[in-house]
């Protein structure tokens, strides 16, 4: 499974990604080295808007563009499986499903009575559900997990 460095640029895409269950760590200040040196060591491919860093290998270079389109992009080329619900969009550790009764105190009351389904994350305290995960996702994102993703046979562009 990709794994993913992202530009802190990319905030928004960063948060979706992981929403989408895709494993995404913010980039570390500093050198454009040293980034690399991460990707390689933990063999994530970065994702930036630094057109330098973005000749290099196993980088995938993108535009000013709202968060689902550089998604898709980034689904176009890497075969990713979407598991949405399964990893915290504040420190990417993988959620845990947790009984309703669990949540109760620790999410508004309104909340609790609405929902069913609860998760928390072990890393950073967090509680999620349904609601708080969906709203600000577009229907694009929705969409994307519909559909079969194609994969292109030949990523060059010539
Ligand atoms: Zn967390």
């Amino acid at each position: 499974m990709t794994k993913f460095l992202v530009d802190r640029m990319l905030g928004q895409t960063l948060k979706w990604l992981r929403l989408l269950g895709i494993d995404a760590e913010y980039a570390p200040e500093g050198k454009d080295e040293k980034l690399l040196e991460l990707a390689e060591e933990e063999d994530r491919i970065i994702i930036t808007r630094d057109k330098e860093l973005g000749r290099k290998e196993d980088v995938i270079l993108v535009e000013k563009a709202p968060p689902e389109d550089i998604i898709e992009k980034v689904l176009e080329r890497f075969n990713v499986k979407l598991d949405p619900m399964t990893r915290c969009s504040k420190c990417n550790t993988p959620v845990e499903k947790i009984d309703k009764e669990e949540a109760k105190g620790e999410v508004p009351e309104g909340v609790y009575e609405r929902n069913e389904e609860f998760w928390h994350c072990p890393g950073c305290d967090q509680y999620y559900w349904e609601g708080s995960h969906w709203e600000d996702i577009s229907e694009n994102i929705d969409n994307m997990l519909d559909d079969e993703i194609d994969m292109p046979e030949d990523e060059n562009n010539d």
